[in-house]
């Protein structure tokens, strides 16, 4: 018997060898104008009880799992002390276990106490991944994100300061054209004040869920950037990133139309002139075809 899952279920693509528990369900804010991860669940928190009882199932069938990601999209929105006994407990249920992660929001790292998040973090959650989106605060306030351009900062250096591995995600055109410059002159402003150890891109991809929400929000009219905008965003985004300790990065999730990767500060320069060589060969493009947000 595997485990039930309340569809649909979400991880970073960095997770996709890892088992899986749904401790929470859905989004505890799920009010992001570009997501529609999680728009048919209400957020709920499972019960010890039934956290316990997939953990037991799941020993005993994949004893030797060494990687868990805990969804939904707001696993830490649950208490310092439930996520002890939560992460304490799949520890002892499965010996080789290297690391245990979730999704973070920058408002519940927030709310929580630096000592909270280190118990958390000694109990073995090692890594988080947190949706910076934009660094500017005309975009995040248009798409609904909660959070603010110092807000972001604050969450991820509180992470990074209380001992987690940080994952950050930013999403190109999500200022269509209007923004563009602002977008990525701010989010290389975030980006090197949180300085996290990975950074991945997105391309915006509106979901027929949420495109009119999204619109709507938008305030204004949204044009949408071209695959070119989009190197060009991702040009000037590399170029402007300036971050002392080393950040991988990468840019090659599925919604995005050129794929590049290096490791910032040490081959910054090759990842611009990979991008001026994509520049010059557009033949390289991922077909939109095959493009998924
Ligand atoms: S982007 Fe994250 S925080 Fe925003 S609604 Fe989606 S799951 Fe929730």
């Amino acid at each position: 018997m595997m485990l039930n899952y309340a569809e649909p279920v979400y991880r970073p693509p960095s997770e996709a060898k890892s088992l899986i528990f749904q401790v929470t369900l859905g989004c505890s804010f799920n009010q992001c104008s570009f997501c529609d991860m999680y728009r048919n669940k209400e957020y709920s928190e499972k019960t010890w009880d039934e956290v316990k009882a997939e953990i037991d199932l799941m020993a005993k069938q994949l004893p030797d799992t060494t990687r868990i990601f805990l969804a939904d999209g707001d696993a830490l929105n649950i208490s310092a002390d439930y996520m002890v006994q939560i992460v304490e407990y799949i520890y002892k249920s499965f010996p080789k276990l290297e690391r245990v992660s979730c999704y973070a929001m920058p408002m519940n790292l927030l709310k929580k106490k630096p000592e909270e998040l280190k118990k958390m973090h000694e109990a073995g959650l090692k890594m988080l991944y947190l949706g910076i989106e934009s660094g500017s605060d005309i975009i995040l306030k248009k798409i609904t994100k909660g959070a603010t351009a110092e807000t972001i900062i604050k969450s991820c250096r509180k992470a990074i300061e209380t001992g987690f591995t940080l994952s950050c995600i930013i999403i190109l055109g999500l200022g269509g054209k209007t923004y563009s410059e602002e977008h990525i002159k701010e989010t290389a402003r975030v980006v090197n004040a949180s300085s996290p150890h990975y950074l991945g891109t997105l391309t915006l991809i509106l979901e027929t869920g949420v495109k009119q929400e999204f619109l709507t929000k938008f305030g204004e009219e949204f044009h949408p950037i071209s695959d070119e905008e989009a190197l060009i965003e991702l040009h000037n985004l590399v170029e402007q990133i300036d971050v002392k300790e080393k950040m991988l990065f990468r840019a090659n999730h599925g919604s995005n139309a050129y794929n590049i990767a290096g490791t910032f500060p040490d081959e910054k320069n090759a990842m611009l002139e990979k991008i001026s060589w994509l520049k010059e060969h557009p033949e390289n493009v991922r077909p939109e075809g095959f493009r998924a947000f």
